[in-house]
């Protein structure tokens, strides 16, 4: 499980390997807890890694949060655990200072911020999802580095995360990352808690999470584990099945991306698959079909060739359908070709099949997609 060099190279395999990271950024690293204010040496040093990264053609997405540590300073809230509604206005104080040094020190490095706020039901709800990824995608293809934070001042418990871990975790999820990191304030995954265990030992490499694993990140229930170990343990679940790499490592240094680079002690959760084959898994195998659509042999050349099912090449649709839900493709005498989420739903999947995306605008009355189901969202069957 832990400890040989083996292991160790299977983690910075993972790391140069990944194409698209995202990036935790837990409160206690960004915010100093005496000012109040943002930890900017530290900060920079962050960017200066960013920067290199979007400068080697890897594109990296931040999950900062920091947001109510930062405005419960300039609101003079009281130390201690704050109600509901006075994190929520926090968040929505701190939110601004927030985004703005993002965008002061991405600016200073000729690079654009975008700041997306998430809430639960962004990455959990199959429609909103497809949306939420599909800026995500445009804003990377733009060279934008995208800030993302929950969505606090709207998010209440029921429909809250409360933890960036697994926030993060779902948009690395959402996104197809290969890899995400978590900055941390420490540097991975111990056997037992290393403030108190003079035996505890880190472990290199993760590769399931165990009863043993979860174990290691102590129970709900205790104070020490709360938003600690559980949550990033838990997070480390998300990735894995995503076919997502994660990894813990500590934040405490400058430099934190070059460091992880350099071979700084981590630990990595290294998933068994890659994100696509782990995407069209979960379509193929996981989701119930609400319907299906028949089309025509010219798409189906294309959809091999691995181009997306425009509605022009739909001949008809079955079944009741909404946005985001899978569907059954199929090819000539009505074999299944293959599966995949599509954009619209049944009613709007019938008033645009056979037309070309241009005219979708004029025969809806409003802008959409122009794909019916996006190749990334689509599992063919091997011959
Ligand atoms: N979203 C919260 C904030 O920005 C932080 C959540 C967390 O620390 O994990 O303040």
């Amino acid at each position: 499980m832990t400890g040989t060099a083996e292991e160790g190279a299977a983690g910075r395999a993972a790391w140069t390997a990944a194409r698209r990271i995202v990036v935790k950024i837990g409160s206690a690293l960004l915010v100093d807890s005496g000012s109040g204010r943002i930890r900017s040496t530290w900060l920079n040093s962050l960017a200066d890694d960013v920067a290199e990264l979007q400068h080697a053609d890897r594109q990296v997405v931040l999950v900062s949060s920091g947001a109510i540590a930062l405005g419960r300073h300039i609101m003079k809230l009281p130390r201690g655990p704050l109600q509901l509604e006075q994190s929520q206005a926090a968040a929505a104080v701190g939110q601004i200072t927030l985004a703005h040094s993002y965008q002061e020190l991405f600016k200073a490095r000729g690079l654009t911020t975008a700041q997306v706020l998430l809430t639960l039901g962004d990455t959990e709800e199959r429609r909103r999802y497809l949306n939420a990824r599909r800026t995500v995608d445009t804003l990377l293809a733009h060279g934008a580095i995208p800030v993302v934070n929950e969505n606090d001042t709207v998010a209440t418990s029921e429909i809250r995360y409360g933890d960036n871990d697994r926030l993060s975790a779902r948009v690395a999820s959402m996104i197809s990352a290969e890899c995400l990191v978590l900055l941390s304030d420490v540097d991975g995954l111990y056997t037992r808690p290393p403030g108190s265990c003079p035996d505890a030992r880190r472990l290199d490499v993760v590769r399931e999470i165990t009863p043993e694993i979860e174990a290691m990140a102590g129970d709900a229930g205790t104070e020490l584990s709360r938003g600690g170990m559980r949550t990033k343990v838990e997070a480390g679940r998300i990735a894995l099945a995503a076919g997502t790499d994660m990894v813990i490592a500590s934040g405490k240094v400058l430099h934190p991306l070059r460091a992880l680079a350099e071979g700084a002690p981590c630990t990595w959760f290294l998933a068994p698959s890659d994100p696509v084959t782990a995407k069209k898994r979960w379509i193929a195998g996981q989701l119930e079909p609400r319907g299906a659509l028949q089309i025509d042999a010219g798409a189906e050349r294309a959809l091999v060739a691995g181009k997306s099912l425009l509605p022009a090449g739909v001949t008809r649709v079955e079944g009741r359908f909404d946005r985001g839900d899978a569907v059954i493709i199929r090819g000539s005498g009505g074999r299944e070709i293959g599966r995949g989420l599509v954009a619209y739903a049944r009613d709007e999947a019938e008033r645009i099949i056979g037309r070309k995306s241009s005219e979708i605008a004029a025969v809806l009355g409003h802008e959409g997609r122009s794909e019916l189901v996006h190749r990334d969202d689509m599992a063919l069957n091997r011959k």
